[in-house]
């Protein structure tokens, strides 16, 4: 057994009872050097905040460029926010223009990997070229401010170019991940009303190619709203392109220049995008972002958790199908000038090391990416990033779901070799921005912990009746006041917006998320609202029941679910994958009951342990806990699967339960 594991899985035991004990501090030298340097400054920060919220964020703002200045900072119609009131920008203009009239016009904006080997590098002056090059294009076939533009397309430069073009010109994109569907293709085109399809005749993906143009022919039928389609040429696939609605990309690009695109001023409030939530939890949701709010939100935070100065290399693995990859690959890094690095392909292509060697090659140093990723690194074994030189790093960070104890201690010893900060940064599609996440600098990080909100976000966990609980108590998690980077409503559908997030506790944001702050104040995430189990009268978060499983050596990765029963109210129901080459048995079953019980309390223990090949995950690698409950309880119904990765798993997993 792995010494290293051992004593994770011992430590994991100290978090889960005594979490506020565990704290590691900055390394000194990163803190001396960073934005925020220790918990005092942080704290005045944060206190600023508290005190003069519109003060603090108009302050921000101010290091952005505007056409006209705002006129009011927040304007706060329950639940109704607009921010920075009659003032003028535009986003693409401060991701680009803002750095070409400056020595920043030769840095490098983009260095790019395609999954087969290929690589380019464009500079903020290149990028901005093609920017208003495709900007011209989009306005040759009439895209106007306000009309919506779909974007599926591989994370090939040319998605980048898309949608700081569509920026560019006031046409808010929405853009769909390219391991989605037709189906999933046709309910987002029509759902947001797009004009126009920009997407690719292919991407890679482990070395084969998906049929996107196919997969949009599929789903644009004559009723279409979108009677357009840009198609980029990135694998050679074979296509059938139709006459009229049908376009390359290279050839309308042959047509127009860089010259007379001059970026678009647009209302502080115009709709920056649209973006469908990963439906971990149910039918996926249209999130709206507006300009200005947002671009003030992503440009500082991106700033301060990721502690950006200039000559880092900075790498955020997410899609740009996904919120990480608007806010923190394109947005927020390049608001502030940032050198982005972005890969095309999958993580363990041709080999699992491909994210080493990328890190590597390009010499990054701030490497941002999500524990499902880093499970699955674990998995594969230690000697993938053990041959590969991981010096150039000096920041870490994770999204998108609790991160295990266990996990946060591999990433920190295997991958950072104990010497990087760790940000574990909680937010949503809806918030935006980073909400709850160290500063690195600043903020003692406890593994497992989201720690402390960022300074202007008023974050609180309350019980049912909206009252703040004590500390170590669990509840809900909420944010008190709006912040400029929240969403704007929920496209077409202001009845959800409001009932979804605002109608629990009027005027507070009800994230839907559980958790719990220890002593410290430091925010632990529980999982879902509507995962939450209820053993004996023992509120359970998923993420506990879930760490524990992890800590043991042969445990890769769990889901934990509540199933109806008579006495206890619910049985907790655990999932389990197991390690490398490791099979599971009856005695494992036991021992593993018995380690939660020991981790957490024999209440925890679940009652049933199920050994599956795979859980179900969307496509942004988030557990699906909601298609587990049915399976549980051999209800056939699953609700909507369209974000889900693999729905071949479901008739899998089923079979194993007869
Ligand atoms: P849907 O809203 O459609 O169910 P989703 O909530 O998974 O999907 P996202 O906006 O992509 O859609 O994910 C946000 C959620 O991810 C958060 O509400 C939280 O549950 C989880 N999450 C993100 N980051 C973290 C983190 N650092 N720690 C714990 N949970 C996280
Ligand atoms: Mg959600």
């Amino acid at each position: 057994m792995d010494t290293m594991e051992e004593r994770a899985a011992v430590r994991d035991k100290d978090i889960m009872m005594a979490p506020a004990e565990i704290r590691i501090a900055p390394p000194r030298g990163f803190s001396r050097a960073a934005y925020v340097k220790n918990m005092e400054e942080y704290e005045s920060l944060y206190r600023e905040a508290e005190m003069d919220p519109e003060g603090f964020w108009a302050r921000v703002a101010g290091e952005l460029a505007w056409f006209k200045p705002w006129e009011q900072v927040l304007d706060w119609q329950v639940p109704f926010a607009e921010w920075f009131v009659g003032g003028q920008l535009n986003a693409c203009y401060n991701c680009l223009d803002r750095h070409i009239s400056t020595w920043r016009k030769n840095k490098a904006a983009l260095i790019w990997e395609g999954e087969p080997g290929d690589t380019r590098i464009l500079t903020y002056l290149e990028l901005y070229r093609e920017v208003c090059k495709f900007a011209n294009v989009l306005k040759r076939l009439g895209i106007r401010p306000g009309d919506r533009v779909a974007i599926y397309m591989p994370l090939v430069p040319e998605a980048v170019v898309a949608m700081l073009a569509c920026a560019r010109i006031g046409a808010p994109h929405t853009v769909i991940f390219a391991g989605f569907s037709a189906e999933a293709v046709r309910d987002r085109v029509l759902d947001a009303q797009a004009k126009l399809v920009i997407t690719a005749d292919g991407g890679y993906r482990r070395g084969k190619v998906i049929p996107l143009k196919e997969r949009v022919d599929e789903a644009l039928g004559d009723d279409s709203p979108a009677n357009r389609v840009i198609v980029l040429q990135r694998t050679g696939a074979p296509v059938t392109m139709r006459p009229e609605r049908d376009h390359w990309w290279h050839d309308l690009m042959k047509d127009v220049t860089a010259s007379g695109c001059p970026a678009e001023p647009v209302d502080s409030e115009h709709p920056l995008y649209i973006l469908y939530t990963s439906g971990t939890t149910g039918k996926p949701k249209g999130i709206l972002h507006t300009t200005g709010g947002y671009m003030v939100g992503t440009y500082y935070t991106t700033k301060l958790v990721f502690d950006l100065k200039e000559e880092d290399i900075y790498w955020c693995t997410a899609d740009v199908g996904w919120v990480t990859g608007h806010s923190y690959t394109v947005y927020g890094p390049m608001a502030n000038g940032a050198t982005v690095v972005a890969y095309e392909g999958a993580p363990d292509y041709p080999e699992p090391d491909r994210f080493w060697k990328i890190i590597e090659d390009h010499q990054v140093s701030i490497f941002y990416t999500a524990p499902t990723a880093i499970r699955s690194f674990m998995k594969w074994g230690e000697e993938w990033p053990q041959r590969r030189d991981l010096r150039s790093l000096r920041l870490l960070g994770t999204v998108g779901e609790p991160i295990n104890p266990a996990a946060w201690e591999w990433y920190n010893q295997t991958i950072g070799r104990g010497r990087c900060p760790i940000v574990d940064t909680w937010w949503q599609t809806e918030t935006g921005m980073i909400m709850i996440s160290p500063l690195p600098g600043a903020i003692p990080a406890k593994p497992g912990s989201g720690t402390l909100p960022f300074p202007g976000v008023i974050a609180e966990v309350v019980d049912e009746g909206g009252r703040p609980v004590q500390p170590g108590k669990k509840g809900l998690l909420v944010i008190r006041r709006p912040w400029p980077s929240m969403l704007r409503g929920i496209w077409g559908d202001p009845k959800r917006y409001q009932q979804q997030y605002w109608s629990q506790f009027p005027g507070i944001y009800l994230t839907g998320d559980g958790a719990v702050q220890d002593e410290d104040g430091y925010f632990w995430l529980l999982g879902r609202v509507d995962d939450v189990l209820n053993v004996s009268g023992h509120r359970l978060g998923t993420a506990e029941v879930e760490s524990a499983l992890v800590s043991h050596p042969t445990v890769a990765e769990a889901a934990v679910i509540g199933r109806p029963d008579e006495i206890t109210g619910q049985a907790v129901v655990a999932f389990v994958t197991l390690r490398g080459s490791i099979a599971g048995d009856d005695k494992l079953k036991s021992d593993l009951q018995d380690h939660v019980g020991r981790v957490i309390g024999s209440f925890a223990k679940p009652r049933e342990i199920k050994f599956a090949a795979a859980l179900p995950k969307t496509r942004s690698g988030k557990i699906m806990r909601r298609i587990l409950r049915k399976i549980a309880v051999g209800d056939p119904s699953v609700g909507d699967i369209t974000t889900l990765e693999d729905p071949t798993l479901i008739a899998r997993l089923r079979e194993e339960e007869d």
